[in-house]
């Protein structure tokens, strides 16, 4: 099951250690996802605060 990780919203499946930010906490509870292929010229890649392709958690479910 994919899941998000909480501090850079980057989708894994089965890591257990983010490989983007090398944080360990994940949520399962997020609503929709983009995949950002190139940070520069995404809009969403901007808004989300995202560097690096790959495909994101639009928004994380708080509780
Ligand atoms: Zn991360």
């Amino acid at each position: 099951m994919s899941k998000a990780c909480k501090n850079c919203r980057l989708i894994v499946e089965t890591e257990t250690t983010c490989p983007l930010c090398q944080g360990t906490e994940f949520t399962e509870r997020f609503n929709s996802t983009a995949q950002i292929f190139d940070p520069a010229k995404s809009e969403i890649a901007a808004r989300l605060g995202v560097k690096a392709p790959g495909r994101y958690a639009i928004k994380i479910k708080e509780k």
